[in-house]
């Protein structure tokens, strides 16, 4: 995809704060980062989102963002991480190259990760559960 950012940063045509590399996929930090340390694994061959990547980018993706969490951990002294990833505009996805974020938490810091709990809705889950399952 020749207009698209994380192409570029992927196959290294824009510079970046690279924290690893493979041919798979490249760590970087986000530019805006919700916390410090905000990593971003962004796999090298584009897909716009969950529904177009292909199973084992996705899982190889996943794994770095396991050790690039770790990593982080570590070398921030963090509480904790979310994991966490964005598909379509409604679910808050920005940049359409799928990426992956890793977000170290801190105590007392600014990164708001967290839903309204809600009600079950029990008719309107059976019906979901029951197309899903023919889905599937
Ligand atoms: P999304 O909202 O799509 O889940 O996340 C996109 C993320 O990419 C945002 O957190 C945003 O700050 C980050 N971002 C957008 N453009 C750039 C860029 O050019 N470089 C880096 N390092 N991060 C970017
Ligand atoms: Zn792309």
């Amino acid at each position: 995809m020749s207009d698209c950012i994380f192409c570029k940063i992927a196959a290294g045509e824009i510079p970046s704060n690279t924290l690893y590399e493979d041919d798979k996929v490249k760590v970087i930090f986000d530019i805006s980062p919700a916390t410090l340390g905000h990593a971003l694994v962004i796999p090298k061959e584009h897909a716009a989102n969950v529904f177009e990547i292909q199973d084992d980018l996705l899982a190889h993706a996943h794994i770095v963002a396991k050790k690039i969490a770790a990593a982080l951990k570590e070398a921030t002294g963090c509480k904790g991480v979310n994991i966490l990833q964005n598909n379509g505009e409604v679910a808050g996805q920005s940049v359409f190259h799928l990426h992956i974020h890793v977000i170290p938490r801190y105590d007392d810091d600014d990164a708001h990760i967290k839903w309204t709990p809600g009600t079950q809705d029990t008719e309107g889950l059976d019906k979901i559960a029951a197309k899903v399952k023919e889905i599937l």
